[in-house]
Order: structure tokens, then C-alpha cells, then sequence
């Protein structure tokens, strides 16, 4: 298990460790994800960040600043 911090708030945040989880049914807490922008940009956010982004406009890296 690894943390890694959020592009947006700076929480660190859990993730899955090594790609070996990929295969496995083991239940992996994750507390985000990286998302690929409309601008070619990745941010790594936290759900909590995630739940914040509009969901009816395209998504950029001013939207994560903004958080
Ligand atoms: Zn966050």
C-alpha cells in the first residue's frame, strides 16, 4: 500500500500498490484516481475531490485548482 498525495487538497491518499491487484479479487482500499482532462493534462484527485468536479462541463486544470 502506497499514499500519494491529491493534485487538488494535498490529502494523502491511499492507493492499491503494485499492478499485482489488478488480477486479484482481494478488496484494495483507494481513496482516488488519476483523471485525464479535456486538456491533456493528469491529475491525481481524491474521491472527495472527484465529487466536487462539475458533471456537465469539461473538466480542466483550472476546475482542479479551484477545488
Ligand atoms: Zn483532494
Amino acid at each position: 500500500m502506497a499514499t500519494q498525495p491529491c493534485d487538488s487538497c494535498g490529502m494523502d491518499v491511499t492507493i492499491a500498490g503494485g499492478i499485482a491487484n489488478i488480477w486479484t479479487q482481494e478488496a484494495t482500499v483507494t481513496g482516488g484516481m488519476t483523471l485525464e482532462l479535456v486538456d491533456g493534462t493528469e491529475h491525481f484527485l481524491c474521491f472527495d475531490c472527484i465529487d466536487r468536479l462539475p458533471d456537465d462541463e469539461d473538466v480542466t486544470a483550472d476546475h482542479v485548482r479551484g477545488l
